[in-house]
């Protein structure tokens, strides 16, 4: 049975803390790189108890980014079903970096190869049903809201638009899906969308929450409403595992083995299946793009625990 206290977070925070000193601070979103490089946050939320234990600089809060996809996957398929979705996304990983064009290319059609890469989560944003940008994100907001249990999260406007001015990678995989008749939207207001998607802030207790919601199977551990259709809870999970660490994701299974999803701010929510929801935030990352020392916390505690699902 898992049972973190505190104090025990707190001892693993301090034995973590100088992995802190090794990585980068992602700045090719140029408000990223603003983050403090020595930020290191827990929270571990027991489905079981309905507690939540934390660590480290708790109040510090971050943007999803990549985390984000994992949320407009679920609501694109309370959207629309899979068979919809999954015509303009596949589910294979890539073993290329977040950002690459390089398989659209090579591929016949140019279909993403999943919905955690860059390419593939502008398709599912796209397919997020409202009438205007506003309204989309309002709905992608309110079920960030409730699987949080945060009625106060909301944006930051300041990375939203850094991202939204310096994306043209991004506007790259929107033109080159949209020429092969993969995106049907318009490029601009996508950009939108996804950016400020993106930009959600959340802290690591918000985190913890979603991922209890998620380790629950979808439904909310503390008033037992079912929030996401538990098919389509566990089709999320298995895309966390098979490419929700970018292209470590086969190293992280094996060194961890449980459904997680890592942004570029250095969040990573992790779920221990029908045990637990994890967030855990540290800004520096490795090449990957992964959080080191989150990595690093998430990998002792998991041998501590034993975590793993394999
Ligand atoms: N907003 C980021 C981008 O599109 C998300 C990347 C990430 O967190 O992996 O580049």
């Amino acid at each position: 049975m898992l049972c973190q206290s505190s104090t025990e977070l707190m001892e693993l925070v301090t034995l973590v803390k100088p992995y802190t000193k090794q990585g980068k601070v992602a700045n090719y979103i140029p408000a990223l790189g603003r983050a403090n490089p020595s930020d290191l946050s827990i929270s571990v939320f027991n489905i079981h108890s309905s507690k939540c234990q934390s660590a480290g600089d708790i109040s510090v809060r971050f943007t999803l980014q990549s985390i984000s996809k994992v949320i407009t996957l679920a609501l694109a398929l309370v959207d629309h079903d899979e068979e919809y979705v999954f015509n303009k996304v596949g589910m294979e990983p890539t073993g290329d970096p977040f950002n690459s064009i390089i398989k659209l290319e090579m591929l016949s059609p140019s279909k993403p190869l999943n919905p955690m890469i860059n390419a593939g989560a502008l398709v599912v944003t796209s397919m997020i049903k409202g009438g205007t940008v506003q309204e989309k994100l309002e709905r992608i907001m309110s079920f960030v809201r409730k699987l949080s249990g945060n009625n106060d999260i909301s944006y930051s406007e300041e990375v939203a638009i850094s991202e939204y001015n310096t994306g043209s990678l991004n506007r790259a995989l929107c033109y080159y899906m949209k020429q092969h008749n993969v995106l049907d939207a318009n490029v601009e207001e996508l950009m939108e969308l996804y950016t400020k998607q993106c930009s959600i802030e959340t802290t690591c207790f918000d985190l913890a929450q979603i991922g209890a919601v998620m380790a629950n199977n979808g439904t909310c551990p503390i008033t037992g409403e079912r929030f996401i259709p538990i098919e389509i809870a566990k089709i999320c999970k298995t895309f966390m595992v098979t490419c929700g660490m970018y292209n470590a994701s086969g190293e992280f299974a094996i060194r961890v083995g449980i459904p997680a999803k890592s942004g570029v701010s250095g969040g990573i929510l992790g779920i221990v299946p029908n045990e637990a929801g994890i967030g855990v935030y540290s800004p520096s990352l490795d090449e990957k793009g992964n959080s080191v020392a989150g990595l690093k916390l998430l990998e002792i505690l998991s041998k501590k625990h034993n975590f793993s699902m394999f």
